[in-house]
């Protein structure tokens, strides 16, 4: 079961409303069906849809309803894990184009929201804080790394001092600074990508929870008012998959996720504490990550849950580490609190596929899919338009399942997460 929320910040401040948002009722025939209205979903819709394809979304709550109308709004390039993981999977040829991919995946969101003219908010700026010394360390040696050898030199590392012109805490002891990456209102930037797809001729159907997809000549998608009846199926539900696809069970875990939105903060206050604005993350295991809105409010997430059930004492403590980050902010009003599921592959790397020749998915983006759900659209577009050879290529990234069975997996994981979380004290 998912978390049971609040009303979000971004559903206060939501800016688009869409032509079609009813539920499915009775039987439709089109080219692609996609299941899940997150960006993943959007994306694909609106890439299929301008190459001349019938489509119709069906999304089980309202579009965004997933982490994509939750998130951080953190836009990065990169993935869930490092890149020495990549080559240790792909290899390093695979690994540099995998890597432009990501770079991709930022620009694309830009142009997105230029294209389609969407209300998001769009800030460039992103800062990854070191806690640790060795963070600190690691850093430095990961810019020359990535210089060196994937010819990035968009990331900055700055010591404290410097550090304080972007984020002003006495906690960091230095951090990477990324102008490539940036923060925007997730929720309107999701709805502006389903705006676009009905513009381009896609059929958007919220309220149309998928009950069971049958592959067979003709791919049939069922709801409980309806069926679509389909050549080729697209699953982009990611962390609320939930059993839907049995052979995909297992590939990714559902983990949730928490962010709380401060009252507006004064003008002054806000640039003295983040001046130049950026998305912020910690480099920690359980990261927190934080930014302000565009009315200015604090939007800080982090503290997670396997069980889909709050952490108990959510504000206190998100209060208490967001007061240590800047004692300014001691006794400032949490307006809003909310979560979202995040999809994790073991790898940390996201899972693309297909079922045959007519199922595809990709997930799994690890906490790291605002920018890489808008590229899995564009690239299941081409795939299926018979360009499959990028599609592949994230595709080529090995999985494994969770250990531990149905039963055991998410013990399994918690405990993993345990052992991080006390790392991160060292
Ligand atoms: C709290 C939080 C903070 C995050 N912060 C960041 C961040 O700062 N930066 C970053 O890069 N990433 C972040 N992420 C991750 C990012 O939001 C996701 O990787 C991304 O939104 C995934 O998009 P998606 O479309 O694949 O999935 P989702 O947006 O989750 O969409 C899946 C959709 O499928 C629908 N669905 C599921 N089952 C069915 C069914 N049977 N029938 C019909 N519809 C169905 C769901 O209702 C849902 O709307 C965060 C996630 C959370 C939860």
């Amino acid at each position: 079961m998912s978390v049971s929320l609040p009303r979000s910040y971004y559903h206060a401040t939501r800016q688009l409303d869409l032509a079609s948002t009813s539920a499915l009722q009775g039987d439709e025939t089109t080219d692609i069906c996609i299941v899940g209205g997150g960006v993943t979903g959007c994306s694909a819709a609106l890439h299929l849809a301008e190459r001349g394809y019938r489509v119709v979304l069906l999304e089980a709550g309202e579009i965004g309803h997933g982490a994509s109308g939750r998130s951080g709004g953190q836009i990065l390039p990169g993935f869930g894990t490092e890149m020495p993981a990549i080559e240790n999977a792909v290899g390093l040829d695979a690994a540099r184009r995998l890597w432009a991919m990501s770079c991709e995946a930022v620009d694309l969101t830009e142009r997105l929201i230029a294209r389609h003219d969407i209300p998001c908010d769009l800030r460039h700026g992103y800062v990854h804080a070191a806690v640790k010394p060795r963070h600190a360390k690691a850093m430095q040696a990961h810019t020359e790394r990535m210089a060196k050898i994937y010819g990035y030199t968009g990331e900055r590392w700055l010591d404290r001092d410097a550090l304080r012109d972007h984020v002003r805490t006495d906690a960091y002891l230095g951090g990477l600074f990324d102008a490539a990456g940036g923060h925007l209102h997730p929720l309107n930037y999701t709805l502006g990508l389903a705006r676009a797809a009905e513009r381009a001729g896609a059929t958007l159907l919220a309220r149309s929870p998928v009950t069971r997809v049958e592959r067979g000549d003709v791919t049939r998608v069922m709801t409980a008012s309806g069926c679509v009846r389909c050549n080729a199926v697209v699953v982009a539900c990611n962390a609320y998959l939930n059993g839907l696809v049995p052979q995909l069970d297992g590939r990714i875990m559902r983990v949730s996720n928490y962010i709380i939105a401060t009252e507006p903060l004064d003008a002054a206050l806000a640039s003295r504490i983040l001046p130049s604005d950026p998305a912020v993350s910690d480099a920690n295991f359980v990261l927190d990550y934080y930014r302000l809105s565009a009315d200015r409010r604090l939007l800080y997430g982090g503290e997670v849950s396997y069980s889909g059930r709050e952490p108990r004492a959510l504000d206190r403590r998100m209060r208490e580490k967001m007061s240590a980050l800047f004692p300014a902010l001691t006794g400032t009003r949490i307006d809003y609190r909310w979560g979202g599921d995040v999809g994790i592959t073991l790898n940390r790397a996201p899972d693309f596929g297909r079922l045959g020749d007519t199922l595809y998915y990709a997930h799994g983006y690890s906490g790291h899919g605002m920018a890489l759900a808008g590229l899995a659209g564009c690239l299941l577009a081409e795939a299926i338009d018979g360009e499959p050879a990028r599609f592949d290529e994230m595709a080529a990234i090995p999985h494994r399942r969770f250990p531990g069975g149905e039963r055991l997996r998410v013990p399994l994981l918690a405990l993993a997460t345990t052992f991080y979380r006390l790392r991160d004290r060292w």
